[in-house]
């Protein structure tokens, strides 16, 4: 048997999900890779989605897959070749934008959630989640003009609950974060520090701080564990356990735009589609995921 029917064969007995191994499998070129898709992993993905996500949600996404633009695939291998080529993958999240499409990589779901058989609800969460990342690549424009707002509401309260700010704070102060976040994506700059981020927006709100010096919580000290925690890479962020007065304030901020409450890992400080992939897992049909998914 081929080495590929054996992969999928042995996926879908694990995975109770059946891909049609042999049957339709479509080979996908990838970065040099190869990924899988079969019309029976679409249909089945679709099914989980139609089931567990809000109907105007769940209506674009399938609209989606039909088209092709939604692609879910099986990549070769699992999370270990990830981890080991991830520098070569470059890609941060489960999914990845190509060519104006989206990949929503499967079986690195099941490996990351160690499923027996596939938990239809947190796929569907998951693959909701991973548009909302992917779709920033495919029109950086278009995503930014619709979710800016949202930005800046997101900043304000997590800056403001994350420094203890009082009195008016001008949107415009923030407008320096999303504006790095969006020339980091379309490439215009290739790297910044999380100083060269940051600085601008402590040093205008500096003003507004109503902390007290001396005391255990400082202005200086918070700036340096947002820079820190920030610049750590993304394995040492995965597994270390953002610290509280970060959580509080990013907690603050989803409670304000969706009155849920999330367990993020902070991915939001360098990434502004987090922010919305945070709540669409929240609320799946939040007007900004509804009118981000249109751009698909
Ligand atoms: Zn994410």
């Amino acid at each position: 048997m081929h080495k590929l029917d054996r992969y999928l064969q042995e996926i879908q007995k694990k995975m109770f999900y059946p891909v049609g191994a042999g049957k339709g499998v479509e080979q996908i070129p990838f970065e040099g890779k190869t990924l899988y898709t079969s019309q029976i992993l679409k249909e089945n993905v679709k099914k989980s989605i139609q089931k567990y996500l809000p109907k105007q949600t769940s209506a674009i996404i399938i609209k989606a897959i039909d088209n092709g633009k939604v692609v879910p695939v099986f990549l070769t291998k699992g999370i270990v070749d990830y981890i080991i080529k991830r520098k070569k993958f470059k890609s941060h999240s489960l999914g990845a934008a190509r060519e104006g499409k989206a990949f929503i990589f499967i079986d690195r779901l099941y490996e990351r959630f160690k499923l027996t058989s596939v938990n239809e609800k947190k796929l569907s969460d998951i693959v909701l989640h991973e548009l909302m990342h992917v779709i920033d690549h495919i029109d950086t424009p278009a995503f930014f003009k619709i979710n800016y707002s949202l930005f800046l509401v997101f900043w304000k309260v997590f800056f403001t609950k994350y420094l203890d700010l009082k009195g008016t704070i001008s949107n415009k102060i923030f407008n320096h974060i999303i504006k790095d976040q969006f020339n980091l994506i379309i490439g215009k700059k290739r790297f910044f520090t999380f100083e060269e981020m940051y600085d601008p927006v402590f040093k205008a709100l500096e003003k507004y701080s109503s902390l007290i010096p001396d005391r255990e919580k400082t202005f200086e000290l918070l700036y340096k564990d947002l820079i820190e925690f920030a610049d750590k890479t993304y394995a040492e962020r995965f597994v270390r356990i953002i610290p509280a007065d970060i959580a509080d304030a990013k907690n603050a901020a989803y409670v304000k735009i969706t009155k849920g409450k999330t367990e993020s890992f902070g991915q939001e400080l360098w990434n502004p589609g987090e922010i919305l992939s945070v709540v669409a897992e929240i609320t799946p049909n939040h007007p900004n995921v509804i009118k981000t998914l249109k751009i698909l």
